[in-house]
């Protein structure tokens, strides 16, 4: 392998200050969290790297939420409430859904991206959020306090943008990672697992899609999509015989998203991969709308209005948290004293490849193993959010603690956006009570969450937080057993 030229690069740069936070990524769990945090009364910087709040939900097209109710009660409280019922008193939620959906049910509603866009522009400017779209985060600094020879605590004196003007340094109180991607935390030296480096495979994107023209009273997804996938794999009509294909989710009259096409191989963490996904990402797109209007009633005038500008992303980077959420935790449906939010979301671990062996294991997941029945749910607790040993850094939404096939779960948007309230509420209490991250009193935070809205029913609190780390953490710690206080859902 020949050795890569370095180019060492110095520049005196512009120096921001007088920040309380710092959010990296407005997706769902950054817009929450800076909402949140500003709402408490910090001055918020939001950095977004492209040119609309909401990630996923919006740029990214996948808009539909479920599993807000676990079909006994509901899982989401707060500003996930709040914005549920704006998108419904605008009329921008698919037609025949309500509040039932975020009070109840499993059964989830589709919604108008740019109703959610423009949603979140106005929350944001209420809360005196300061949005910085077209702004990346590329870097950060990071200090060190030893004791004793050991590193102790680390703290981030400030993190690197790039906008149109350059580079810019920004010292803040507090930071929050909600990229999806880890990047700030992966600057700041947090150790994180990477999907294709620390694992053998990677579960592989799909770039979705705006669809219009299709016929809701014909169409039933349920109902004839799956018969029609298989006939068309048998048929040898797709350029791969993947029989996984969520399909088309309503999203308004005639309109809905295209979750259809894995980009198998795929790695999210390297540019010329994601370049190549984003071409093949739409040339799927047209071969699985092509396949819509030749084989599912009501879809024969299905029309592509749009792909995605952001990749959709299912696994790239997780930092390694004081808690790593486990799969034991999550078939336990494990809750926690510290927990900051609840969910019953299934794991959604996509298959790997097309062979019949992957899709089988998908189906068992997604239907049986990893599907909490009606009623159950399992708590998140504090420390995924918190990478080990920092003072005032936290992640929150798809990057947080997890492995990977609870991260299938909770890395739903309304899980991502519960986290980001419970991250945003946290650099609050760091903020005032001078509190590090990694010894916050969870007790507070809790009750803090709870009096703004927050869903979390555990009968016990605890001013510390629960921790545990699997086996093959990096260190060679041992994952304890059952955390202390943790107990099932009912
Ligand atoms: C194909 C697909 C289908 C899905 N279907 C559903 C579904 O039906 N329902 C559901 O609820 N969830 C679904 N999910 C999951 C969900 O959409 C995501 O996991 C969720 O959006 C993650 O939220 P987040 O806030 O962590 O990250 P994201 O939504 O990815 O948002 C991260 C934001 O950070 C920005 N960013 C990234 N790097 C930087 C940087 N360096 N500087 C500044 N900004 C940066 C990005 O532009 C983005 O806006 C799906 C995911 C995929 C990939």
């Amino acid at each position: 392998m020949t050795e890569q030229q370095r180019f060492q690069l110095r520049r005196d740069i512009p120096v921001e200050n007088g920040y309380d936070l710092l959010v990296a990524g407005g997706g769902p769990a950054g817009t929450v969290a800076a909402i949140a945090a500003a709402r408490e009364g910090l001055r918020t910087v939001l950095v977004e790297a492209t040119g609309a709040l909401g990630g996923m939900g919006t740029s990214g097209l996948v808009s539909s939420w479920y599993c807000l109710g676990n079909n006994v009660h509901s899982m989401v409280g707060g500003v996930v409430v709040e914005i549920c019922e704006a998108l419904y008193e605008r009329g921008a939620i698919e037609p025949g859904r309500g509040p039932e959906q975020w009070q109840r049910t499993k059964r989830g509603f589709g919604f108008d991206p740019e109703a959610l866009k423009r949603l979140l522009d106005e929350l944001c400017a209420r809360a005196e959020v300061e949005v910085r779209f077209a702004t990346r985060v590329i870097d950060a600094e990071v200090s060190e306090v030893k004791a004793g020879g050991e590193t102790a605590n680390r703290t981030v004196a400030g993190a690197v943008l790039h906008g149109i003007e350059g580079y810019s340094f920004v010292a803040a109180k507090a930071f929050i990672d909600a990229t999806g991607d880890a990047v700030l935390a992966e600057q700041c030296g947090v150790v994180c697992r990477a999907a294709g480096r620390d694992t053998e495979r990677i579960m592989p994107p799909t770039l979705c899609a705006r669809v219009t023209g299709i016929d809701y009273d014909r169409f039933d997804r349920r109902r004839d999509q799956q018969t029609a996938v298989d006939t068309a794999v048998a048929d040898g009509f797709f350029s791969q015989p993947d029989r996984h294909v969520p399909g088309i989710f309503r999203t308004g009259e005639h309109e809905g998203i295209l979750n259809a096409g894995h980009l198998f191989g795929m790695d999210a963490l390297s540019t010329q991969s994601l370049s190549h996904g984003y071409a093949q990402g739409r040339r799927l797109a047209e071969e699985y709308v092509r396949f819509f209007r030749n084989y599912l009633p009501g879809c024969e005038e299905t029309h592509l209005s749009a792909t995605a500008a952001l990749m959709g992303v299912r696994e790239s980077r997780r930092i390694l948290g004081e808690y790593e959420l486990s799969w034991d935790d999550f078939v336990a449906r494990r809750t926690f004293p510290d927990q900051i939010g609840i969910y019953c979301k299934q794991v959604d671990v996509h298959v790997y490849d097309t062979t019949p062996e992957e899709y089988a294991r998908f189906e068992r997941e997604f239907t049986e193993a990893g599907r909490p029945a009606d009623g159950e749910y399992y708590g998140m607790p504090y420390g995924i959010l918190v990478p080990r040993g920092f003072t005032n850094l936290w992640a929150a939404g798809r990057c947080v603690s997890t492995d990977v096939r609870v991260n299938g779960s909770l890395r739903d948007q309304p899980g991502c956006m519960l986290l980001g309230q419970a991250a945003g509420t946290a650099a609050a209490q760091h903020v005032t009570t001078g509190e590090p991250a990694c010894a916050l009193n969870t007790r507070i935070l809790v009750e803090t969450l709870r009096t703004r809205g927050a869903n979390l029913p555990q009968e016990r609190l605890s001013e510390t937080m629960s921790r545990c780390l699997p086996a093959s953490e990096p260190s060679g710690m041992q994952a304890p057993p059952t955390p202390p206080g943790a107990e099932r859902a009912r």
